[in-house]
């Protein structure tokens, strides 16, 4: 084995025994690259089929983003822990994304990662309301911490690090009678608006409102987590709009950093307020809302923008399902905007379509819930006509293959 592979697996900490082991020399828009070889000098390319699970919204090597990169790196990176100094572009992103939510989401919390986002937002719950029950829903997915792997709604990656924390409870998603469950006891609802990591799962029509009526109603906040659905993704920037919900906390991330490592929560001033006193520095993070990463993140949130990305992730979505969705081998296609799950309706299937698409130069996943379907949600700069090579080159190099 080459050497560089053998380094990976010797000096790199593994997650699986079955890492994809491409190695990667660049990325360009919705392609990136192996090194060259002599037989392929350009490099094999592969189709980001994922964008890195919906990071990667504005496409590989942005050169709005890589700019708005190299000219803060040159200015300043890290000075102080979180929350201390004023730095231009986090307040900018800060008041970039407030402007975008309605009232009142106004205030930006910045973190590392999704996981911690779901953390601080669960920790904030705790300390406005005074309660402790976390409610969830089961096959949702909002993190790999300790905490958010208590709302995590499956048991085969939990079990092995119990005792987690106690007094969370699962309802099953889209279940109107299960929310019944959520009391006078409970802190928070956490819901995913559309679940990703069970297979793409949207809401029932309606579910989201009783959703938010029910905790008005007990006086629960409720968090929605827009880690994955955020940014353009469902077809709109957030999937808050799509369905005109507010939650009380929404929390953020992958897509957030346009590439770079970036998190947040957002809520009203009011409930933000919890974590300043009594007592205070209610979370702490030294790297939070780091200078690169929101100038980063304030690039592709324009570009985003400028280009009509969020609008244009709907019939873009609707393209792929219609040249895919007509297959014999596929079973169903669920979607919201250009997150689909192309249902294949077994998991052998579903391991000889992802090496068929691996071989076909196409990088797809499946679901951490759900291991008959394969994902698809590239870059939102994919344009139809590439939309329309792939589906070309998926129908003949892998669904006909099955
Ligand atoms: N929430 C959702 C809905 C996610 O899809 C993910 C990651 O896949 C997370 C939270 C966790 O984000 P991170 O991996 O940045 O901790």
């Amino acid at each position: 084995m080459e050497i560089l592979r053998k380094q990976f697996l010797q000096h790199v900490g593994q997650t699986s025994d079955s890492p994809l082991m491409i190695e990667v020399a660049r990325a360009e828009g919705i392609y990136f690259y192996e090194p060259g070889t002599a037989a392929c000098p350009e490099g094999k390319r592969y189709v980001d089929l994922i964008s890195g699970v919906s990071v990667s919204n504005v496409g590989h090597g942005n050169p709005a983003v890589v700019e708005a990169v190299c000219a803060q790196a040159r200015d300043y990176m890290h000075i102080m822990v979180y929350g201390e100094m004023v730095e231009r572009p986090q307040v900018k992103y800060a008041a970039a994304i407030a402007s975008l939510l309605p009232a009142p989401l106004e205030s930006v919390y910045f973190v590392n990662s999704g996981a911690e986002a779901v953390e601080g937002a669960l920790k904030l719950a705790k300390r406005y309301t005074h309660r402790t029950e976390i409610v969830s829903f089961l096959n949702a997915y909002h993190g790999s911490t300790h905490g958010s792997m208590s709302v995590m709604g499956g048991e085969t990656f939990v079990g092995a690090y119990r005792p987690l924390l106690p007094d969370t409870r699962k309802l099953h998603y889209n279940c109107f009678d299960d929310l019944a469950q959520i009391t006078e006891r409970t802190a928070c609802v956490l819901v995913e608006p559309v679940q990703g990591e069970s297979g793409v799962r949207p809401p029932l029509p309606g579910f989201l409102d009783a959703l938010r009526q029910r905790c008005s109603e007990v006086g629960a906040l409720l968090i929605f987590d827009e880690i994955q659905t955020g940014f353009g993704r469902s077809g709109a920037m957030f999937a808050l709009e799509r369905y005109r919900v507010t939650p009380d906390i929404l929390c953020l991330a992958k897509a957030l950093g346009g590439g770079m490592p970036l998190g947040a929560f957002v809520s009203s001033n009011e409930i933000m307020a919890g974590l300043q006193s009594d007592p205070p520095l209610g979370h702490i993070t030294t790297f939070g809302g780091h200078p690169v990463c929101c100038a980063a993140g304030l690039a592709a949130l324009n570009y985003i923008t400028e280009h009509n990305l969020a609008a244009e992730a709907e019939p873009k979505g609707a393209l792929f399902e219609a040249l895919l969705g007509d297959h014999p081998t596929v079973v169903e296609i669920r979607r919201s905007g250009l997150l689909l799950a192309v249902e294949l309706g077994s998991s052998e299937r579903l391991f000889r379509a992802m090496a068929l698409l691996k071989e076909a130069g196409y990088l797809s996943d499946w679901f951490l819930f759900c291991d008959t379907a394969f994902r698809i949600s590239p870059p939102l700069v994919i344009t139809e006509e590439q939309i329309r090579t792939c589906c070309a080159d998926i129908r003949r190099e892998v669904l006909d293959k099955l």
